[in-house]
């Protein structure tokens, strides 16, 4: 069978892609199986990023690889916190930490003011140095304080308007059908078919 790696140490992130590929023709491996893997994530963009991760596993690895950078852009805060979302408030920053500092910064955000969008770039590299790069999207708002368990990162402090619920409050089937990570997973289904050939 043929086999996709997963460029992400992030459980959250490795147990949506599991569920979101999970029907797919392909042996889904983890990159934890290849603790020696280095990646040095430098780019200034999400796409860059995506491409870094992706390349540098299928490289080291000799398999398709899937790399994904992602996080949270706050229009008040003019993008941030951006390709530094999980580092936010410093580089071992856990989930609980990053959201205290956003939740600070936002203090005197007005509730109308409280825009904000995640971002989710994905690449798809082959050993052969072929790449295909797909992003998605959702919008959303920033709430005043957490609300919710499910999910991971900033999930209980992002409202969904249209459902009235933060991402920790859905059930994770019901974030995969709407989540930036689905819709970008969504758009790589006309170059994953390329794994198994
Ligand atoms: P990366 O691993 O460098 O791409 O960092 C991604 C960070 O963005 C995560 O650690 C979270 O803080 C945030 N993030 C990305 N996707 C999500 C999501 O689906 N929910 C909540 N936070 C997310």
């Amino acid at each position: 069978m043929s086999r996709l790696i997963i460029a992400t140490r992030n459980k959250g992130k490795l147990s949506e892609f599991i569920e979101l590929l999970g029907k797919w023709p392909f042996e889904i491996i983890d990159i934890s199986k290849y603790p020696n893997i280095k990646i040095c994530e430098d780019g200034s963009t999400f796409e860059q990023n995506a491409i870094i991760k992706a390349k540098t596993v299928a490289n080291a690895t000799g398999f398709p690889a899937l790399g994904d950078d992602s996080g949270l852009e706050v229009k008040a805060l003019n993008g941030e916190p951006g390709i530094y979302s999980a580092r936010y408030a410093g580089p071992c920053a856990t989930d609980e930490d990053n959201i205290k500092k956003l939740l600070q910064k936002m203090k005197n955000v007005l509730p109308d003011q409280r825009q904000a969008r995640f971002v989710c770039s994905l690449a798809l590299a082959f050993p052969d140095n072929r790449v295909y790069v797909e992003h998605g999207f959702l919008e959303g708002q920033i709430l005043l304080e957490a609300r919710g368990t499910g999910g991971f990162g900033y999930d209980p402090v992002f409202l969904v308007p249209s459902l009235k619920k933060t991402l920790a409050e859905v059930l994770p089937e019901q974030k995969n059908r709407i989540s930036h990570r689905a819709m970008a997973i969504q758009k790589m289904k006309a170059h994953l078919h390329l794994i198994c050939q």
